[in-house]
């Protein structure tokens, strides 16, 4: 498996409709194995980087954090050492990252990323201990200057909206996608806001998000059809050896993938048809640019790397591939009503293998 793509799955509780369904478990983890088990019983077996099992095994402490009762359940906090941490690191170096969310709504995918209440995703964790590392450098005396700012960005029916100025919404056919020979793809007009704490980075994702896009579907009632980027641009200025400032830039990108239910499942018609094709082709585009970048990590050099397929897989171009570093998190229902669609989350997860 290439070194700079991690995949993970993770397997929530079954919800509320599920067990009134009295729908069964259709997974097992063994180690870092997913098995997935049909109506005849029949299995299919996976494997991937990381396997976390967060379907049972928790309970829930004072602040309402789900503590794990064994090790061999994942918290949040496990899935932030074995992934975000990564993420930081690479950061510090230099590096751009790639962070997604990928799965069919309401399997877990703000979860992970965001979190709820107490229990905190990978999003604020990393900007919390990015804002911490910083604070300690600068106690240690260490003579860099460093710069954090934040976007965040929703691509809907690939058009891009600004989730920290509202007024975007109302640009017909969105913000434009232009190209730029030094900085490649961009969205012009784009806020991107200096945040000097991680309060700051709270606020602001705390109003990015009362902005999205929610429209409901037969699926769920509040399914986020919409592709979410926030981006954290970090900056580091610090003198060389013979005095001389030198830069380092990183972009962090932490993407919550709309929803990847096929839009004839939900009885899509019209608008919703359109955003469901919509939503396909940018998740199918970034599952190829993957894939693509997979094989060209074992060696094949002619690979073609699809970018300009979809306005996801541009904005994210500079984030994907060299020395950037990639992580997917495939959020899976364990219910057996849910057999088709976790099946074909647990086939991309594989194509980036
Ligand atoms: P999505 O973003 O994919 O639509 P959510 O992240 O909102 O789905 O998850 C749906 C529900 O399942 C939420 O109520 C969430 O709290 C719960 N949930 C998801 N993953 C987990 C988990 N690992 N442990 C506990 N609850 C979870």
């Amino acid at each position: 498996m290439a070194e700079n793509i991690k995949v993970a799955v993770r397997v929530r509780p079954f919800n509320e409709r599920e067990k009134t369904m009295k729908s069964k478990l259709c997974l097992q983890m063994v180690g870092n194995t997913t098995t997935i088990t049909d109506e005849k019983g029949g299995t299919k077996n996976f494997t991937f980087d990381y396997s976390y099992w967060s379907h049972e095994g928790f309970k829930s402490n004072a602040d309402g954090y789900l503590e794990p009762t064994d090790s061999k359940y994942a918290d949040q906090k496990k899935v932030f050492a074995d992934l975000g941490q990564g993420v930081l690191d690479n950061a510090w170096g230099g590096y751009n990252c790639s962070l997604f969310a990928y799965g069919q709504t309401g399997s877990g995918k703000s979860y992970s990323m965001v979190g709820y209440g107490a229990n905190k995703g990978i999003v604020p964790i990393v900007c919390e201990r990015l804002f911490q590392d910083i604070d300690k450098r600068m106690k240690e005396g260490n003579k860099a200057e460093y710069q954090v700012k934040v976007s965040m960005l929703e691509i809907y029916n690939e058009q891009c909206r600004d989730l920290f100025n509202s007024n975007s919404f109302k640009v017909k056919g969105g913000l434009k996608v232009r190209n730029n020979p030094k900085k490649g793809f961009f969205v012009d007009g784009l806020s991107t806001l200096p945040v000097s704490n991680y309060a700051d980075v709270e606020r602001k994702m705390n109003e990015g998000t009362r902005n999205r896009t929610v429209a409901a579907t037969q699926m769920n009632q509040t399914s986020s059809r919409a592709h979410t980027v926030v981006a954290i641009n970090f900056t580091q200025k610090s003198p060389n050896k013979e005095g001389k400032s030198m830069t380092k830039t990183s972009i962090i990108n932490l993407v919550d993938l709309a929803g990847s239910e096929r839009a004839n499942k939900t009885g899509a018609t019209g608008d919703r048809l359109k955003e469901g094709s919509a939503i396909n082709q940018s998740l199918s585009s970034l599952g190829n640019v993957i894939t693509a970048l997979a094989e060209a990590a074992e060696g094949n050099k002619k690979v073609h790397v699809p970018y300009r397929d979809s306005v996801l897989t541009k904005l994210l171009q500079n984030a994907l591939g060299g020395n950037s570093k990639t992580v997917m998190i495939a959020a899976l229902s364990p219910a057996n009503v849910n057999y088709e669609e976790t099946l074909s989350t647990l086939r991309y997860a594989n194509r980036a293998k």
